[in-house]
């Protein structure tokens, strides 16, 4: 599903990522883990297609086409999914307006009929009670005023309004407590699928508990230096990230 070739990315001449290799299968949950200032969230923000970030070699495919030259609008169409490590806020448009929004505008580039109304109202309130989100939250302004753990979780109702085939999810464990992190992962693993794929971004362990992955990756250094399975998450807790940093050196 996601092929990520030697990618070389940098951002105002200061290079970032340094020939990173990726594949995604269908149906596959990835994990990446790597210590503050590794590329985590550069590679997020390369994946979703956002501006300023120059890649200078290497390809980024979905389903075996390139997406470098597709805006972020069109890799959403195709399925691609992005939950920042810091949501932005939107004063002025009500959560409900900006889920409709980007829903119908969805279903449009994809040749599909808009939500009515009354259908998209019952989607939105079934999701929302499923990720135990107070239908108030749906009403005030996009992020504004919402707690850090509000904020994640209304990343992970976007991604499960908006059904993604390849969901990207950058650090949604910060700023949870337990009881969120259970309820979010519970709403991520609810939408895992064999048509479904997770790349799902993490400096702690702990996340993975709950979102238990198929494959776990190690970046460092704007490149991927160890991959392993679901127990290469657990060494990393107990030894931390030394070892790679000094091998990446
Ligand atoms: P991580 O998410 O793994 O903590 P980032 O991808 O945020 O790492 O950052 C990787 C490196 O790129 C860091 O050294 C960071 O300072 C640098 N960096 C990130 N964004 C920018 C930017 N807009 N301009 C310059 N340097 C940046
Ligand atoms: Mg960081
Ligand atoms: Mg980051």
């Amino acid at each position: 599903m996601l092929e990520v070739k030697n990618l070389h990315v940098e951002i105002g001449g200061k290079k970032i990522l340094n020939g990173l290799d990726l594949t995604v299968e269908k149906g596959q949950v990835h994990a990446i883990m790597g210590p503050n200032g590794s590329g985590k969230s550069t590679l997020s923000y390369v994946l979703a297609g956002k501006a300023d970030y120059d890649v200078t070699e290497g390809d980024v495919l979905l389903d075996g086409v390139s997406v470098l030259g597709m805006e972020p609008d069109e890799r959403a169409a195709k399925g691609l999914f992005l939950a920042f490590q810091y949501p932005i806020e939107i004063p002025g448009v009500a959560t409900m307006t900006f889920l409709r929004t980007a829903v119908n505008a969805q279903r449009k580039a994809r040749g599909e009929e808009e939500l009515s109304t009354p259908e998209f109202m019952k989607k939105v309130r079934d999701t929302a009670a499923r990720l135990e989100i107070n239908q108030d939250m749906l009403r005030r302004a996009v992020n504004v005023g919402f707690s850090g753990g509000e904020k994640k979780r209304n990343e992970i109702l976007q991604m499960a309004m908006l059904e993604p085939r390849l969901a990207v999810l950058d650090e949604t464990d910060s700023g949870l407590d337990i009881d969120a992190l259970k309820i979010v992962s519970d709403g991520v693993n609810r939408l895992r699928s064999p048509e479904r794929s997770f790349v799902v971004i993490t400096h702690y362990q702990r996340l993975l508990d709950y979102i238990v992955p198929d494959v776990v990756h190690v970046l460092s250094r704007g490149r991927i230096v160890r991959t392993g399975g679901k127990e290469l998450a657990l060494e990393l807790e107990e030894k931390g990230y030394a070892q790679y940093v000094g091998e990446a050196a």
